[in-house]
């Protein structure tokens, strides 16, 4: 069996053979690995710059991006069966009692940080050929999606963000007048700040629900990622063309930031064209760089004159992995071919070397197993 290992101690990236998984325990089935997408939390953990091995394992077996086939499933398995096509959530709780968010299922809120990630912190993850997981932790996924479920994982990251955003807006008459064949967005502007895969997907999930999207990037348009936007109906901004203090006049008072570029500097740029009542929402996890000088007074300013709010959000429950599930089934109703076309490379896990410690390239690159179909 083949799997994608991070050594920390000898700082080497390896293509291991580890034993294959015995039959499912009850409650688990057995997966087969189809896909396992590459992201900068893994080029990360390649680096040596982030990630835990299980505790007492020299090696970390990496990827937490995944579609999987059921292989067999253990006694009392109900949800899934054999053959179901599955996305793994990545997050599994802490073990402590006073832990409210792990003991009632969310770890994606643990207050301690003793949670464990699959392939990241402290438990194996999916570039692998098989694993065993409990059912719990499955989420299943029609077959007509097939081709672009890797995605998923990496759109729980904005559905998690917009179920916080509407929850926290409730705070105000915020919501849209009812238009006939519109979405709840349609009279607010969302500014997605990046164009890689989370900020794709996220313009994605925000123009479904009729938020006039803009997605704010350094390259300037024409671009392959500028179409993709311009076709699912978003506007592409380029940063060399509008500086962020010229964005409001632009297009206007900004209601919602989805920060997707892990750059602290533009973030906190971007913060000042926020217009009234708006949130902006950090998704990004920034490398720590030298400190950047910020108009503080101005943002404090601001965030309290105009009623703002600015949040963090990392991982995702089960509602958001379910809310994923549907959206790219509508995504592609409603833009036929785009959640494919995030997809711009799939490669035999022998390449895992280009993909993880490579010039990044495309937009969404994904692994494969040869023979897991
Ligand atoms: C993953 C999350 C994880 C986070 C922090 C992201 O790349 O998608 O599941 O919680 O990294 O480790």
């Amino acid at each position: 069996m083949k799997a994608v290992a991070v050594f920390p101690k000898s700082r080497t990236v390896e293509l291991i053979d580890p034993p294959e998984p015995g039959p499912p325990a009850a409650g688990q089935a057995r997966l087969r690995l189809l896909e396992v997408g590459v992201c900068g939390t893994d080029r990360e953990i390649c680096a040596f710059e982030y990630g835990t091995p299980p505790a007492g394992c020299e090696h970390l077996v990496i990827g937490h991006e995944s579609l999987a086939r059921v292989e067999a499933v253990g006694g009392g398995v109900t949800g899934v069966r054999t053959g179901d096509l599955v996305v793994p959530m990545v997050r599994r709780p802490c073990p402590h009692d006073h832990c409210g968010a792990c003991r009632r299922g969310r770890q994606d809120f643990c207050f301690t940080g003793d949670f464990r990630e699959r392939g990241i912190n402290g438990a194996h993850g999916f570039m692998t050929e098989q694993t065993l997981e409990e059912e719990k932790y499955l989420v299943p996924v029609p077959a007509a999606l097939r081709d672009f479920a890797v995605l998923v994982e990496p759109l729980t990251i904005a559905e998690k963000a917009l179920i916080q955003l509407w929850q926290v807006q409730e705070r105000l008459p915020w919501e849209c007048p009812h238009r006939p064949g519109k979405n709840h967005g349609h009279c607010r502007r969302a500014l997605v700040l990046g164009a890689g895969p989370v900020g794709l997907l996220g313009a994605m999930a925000l123009a479904a629900s009729d938020f006039e999207t803009i997605v704010y990037s350094r390259e300037k348009a024409p671009n392959p990622k500028a179409e993709l936007v311009a076709a699912i109906g978003a506007t592409w901004a380029s940063s060399a063309e509008v500086p962020p203090d010229a964005l409001a006049a632009r297009f206007g008072a900004i209601d919602v930031v989805y920060e997707a570029a892990g750059a602290s500097a533009v973030a906190f740029e971007v913060m000042q064209a926020l217009g009234p009542n708006s949130v902006f929402i950090f998704t990004g996890v920034p490398g720590r760089k030298a400190p950047v000088p910020v108009d503080t007074d101005r943002i404090m300013r601001n965030l309290v004159l105009r009623n703002q709010i600015v949040f963090g959000t990392v991982n995702a429950g089960r509602d958001a992995f379910e809310a994923a599930t549907r959206h790219l089934a509508e995504f592609e109703r409603r833009w036929p071919g785009a959640p494919a076309a995030l997809v711009t490379s799939r490669r035999p896990a022998e390449d895992y070397r280009e993909l993880l410690l490579g010039a990044p390239v495309g937009i969404k690159n994904v692994l494969r197993f040869a023979g897991n179909e």
